[in-house]
């Protein structure tokens, strides 16, 4: 039985905004298939995980406060995470651990969180705690050359996010990295960092298959041809939802 193992990072400190349910996605979609999912968690305090070790690794969205509580604990695994990243390993970032893979985050209060400084980026929120991007928000992403899908989500984010050299996703609805961008997120082939919660997952399929396609064919070195799953009711909430928020772009 092929099976895909997932590590996610703290999942007691970065869950404010229901990104587990991407986790649930992942394992229901890979279950469906007889894909075995084993899930590891990591937090402050517990055994040093070796991230070389996982097919996926996830971290979900916080606010500013639990950002700076575990910044420090993990750049401890920076080299680790690098390599991890270098060698293929499916990072899926979401919102407050989106904005911690960059250079660094300064906060609603003024204080910078040093990120990973692994990917090009940085973040600044705006000071005006009012002033955040809240709202649903729909990308057209590019995740295979010439093969573009509509991704759907929900952002709320006071972080302003620039210098996005490869963007997950062109904004057809909503913000982005900032407020009025036509530009969302980060995205190399084995790594999806993105504002969007919903949980994302949720609401696009066709993204978690990409996600699930890329870790069986790197582990098995084939080429994988996923199962149909019964998406009708999926599709369905996509249909509505697109209706909705493009009728209005
Ligand atoms: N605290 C960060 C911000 O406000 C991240 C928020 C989030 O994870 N949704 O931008």
């Amino acid at each position: 039985m092929q099976e895909l193992k997932i590590l996610y990072l703290y999942p007691d400190i970065l869950e404010l905004y229901g990104d587990y349910g991407n986790i649930q996605v992942l394992q229901y979609r890979m279950e469906k298939r007889g894909i075995k999912c084993i899930i590891d968690k990591y937090s402050i305090g517990d055994e040093q995980p070796n991230f070389l070790e996982y097919d996926i690794v996830f971290a979900g969205g916080g606010a500013d406060n639990e950002q700076s509580i575990l910044a420090e604990d993990l750049v401890k695994y920076k080299e680790n995470i690098k390599e991890a990243v270098q060698n293929g390993v499916f990072f899926l970032l979401i919102c407050g651990a989106y904005q911690l893979f960059g250079k660094y985050y300064k906060g609603v209060e003024g204080n910078i969180i040093e990120g990973l400084d692994i990917f090009p980026y940085y973040t600044e929120a705006i000071t005006d705690r009012k002033k955040r991007c809240i709202g649903n928000i729909v990308l057209e992403v590019e995740l295979e050359s010439n093969k573009k899908t509509k991704v759907i989500g929900f952002e709320n984010h006071g972080g302003q996010t620039y210098n996005s050299l490869s963007p997950f996703g062109k904004v057809l609805y909503g913000n982005g990295n900032k407020f009025g961008d036509d530009k969302e997120g980060f995205f190399l082939g084995n790594v999806i960092a993105t504002y969007l919660h919903g949980p994302l997952l949720s609401k696009n399929p066709e993204l978690s298959d990409y996600i699930i396609k890329y870790c069986l064919d790197r582990k098995y070195n084939q080429n994988t041809e996923l199962k149909q799953l019964e998406d009708t009711f999926e599709q369905q909430c996509r249909t509505q939802l697109l209706e909705k928020f493009l009728k209005k772009a």
